[in-house]
């Protein structure tokens, strides 16, 4: 009992903190698209005007890219079902097409297993294409991402049965003071073409599912690029559920 009310609470904390983040990262952009309305309303045929409303929005984009990050993976009506990843994934690769091609990026896949995991598709199309995105990101033109799915017997020694599937890059790799803030909310080193939401949304959502994530990453030498790898158990006992969640509160950044 006292266990399951402190870990509620935990919960609500983690909760306050991530909408005071929020509120705060959206706030700046709503200011300035205040002022700027402000000075167009002022003078209407000011020699700026194009630029105050190309940098309004420029700035309400972002406003609608940080509540689309947010938001998203906690809205789906229908219960889980079971799904190939590999579906998943194509889905996304489809969906970055352009990108890839644009980029002139290789793209291997290995799909070794035609396992299912009982999941909310649209979720778990979002963590794909999180890390999708951010490979493509990452990545110079005429490299190569490796998209692998296999089975994993006994992920994090805890002998949880599930899926494995890797996302790896030859990208630019992360150093360690990026890798150490990964999975913090905001944390990007993208400026404002990046929310820092990705991976944090990718994780909580991973968590959820008794899952998880995990990354390597390399800047030097001549295999530099990154790999993240993600969890999913096929064969999560009830206990076990309400195990990670525990966990997933624990781990929540704070
Ligand atoms: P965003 O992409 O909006 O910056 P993410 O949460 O998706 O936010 O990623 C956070 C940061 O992690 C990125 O800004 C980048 O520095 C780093 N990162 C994520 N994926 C990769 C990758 N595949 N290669 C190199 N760096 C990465
Ligand atoms: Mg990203």
């Amino acid at each position: 009992r006292t266990a399951e009310i402190l870990r509620a609470n935990q919960k609500l904390i983690a909760l306050g903190r991530l909408t005071a983040s929020i509120v705060h990262e959206i706030n700046n952009p709503l200011e300035s698209i205040t002022n700027l309305l402000y000075l167009l309303e002022v003078d209407p045929s000011s020699e700026h005007r194009q630029e105050y409303l190309e940098l309004a929005q420029s700035e309400l984009s972002r406003v609608v890219q940080i509540s689309r990050q947010t938001l998203n993976f906690s809205r789906e009506s229908a219960g889980p079902v079971p799904v190939h990843p590999s579906e998943l994934i194509e889905e996304v690769l489809t969906l970055y097409g352009r990108k890839i091609a644009d980029k002139q990026l290789q793209v291997e896949r290995e799909f070794e297993t035609a396992e299912t995991v009982k999941v909310l598709p649209g979720e778990m199309r979002q963590v794909f294409s999180n890390l999708i995105a951010n490979s493509i990101e990452a990545t110079a033109p005429g490299g190569r991402l490796r998209l692998r799915l296999r089975s994993a017997r006994n992920w994090a020694d805890q002998g949880v049965q599930g899926l494995r599937i890797s996302v790896a890059d030859t990208g630019s790799g992360m150093p360690a003071e990026v890798r150490s803030r990964i999975g913090e909310p905001f944390f990007t080193t993208k400026g404002a073409q990046g929310t820092g939401l990705g991976l944090w949304v990718s994780r909580s959502i991973l968590h959820r599912y008794g899952g998880g994530l995990q990354l390597r990453s390399s800047v030097s030498g001549a295999h530099h690029g990154t790999v993240f790898s993600v969890f999913l158990p096929t064969n999560m006992r009830p206990q076990a559920v309400v195990a990670s969640r525990a966990a997933s509160v624990a781990s929540t950044p704070q």
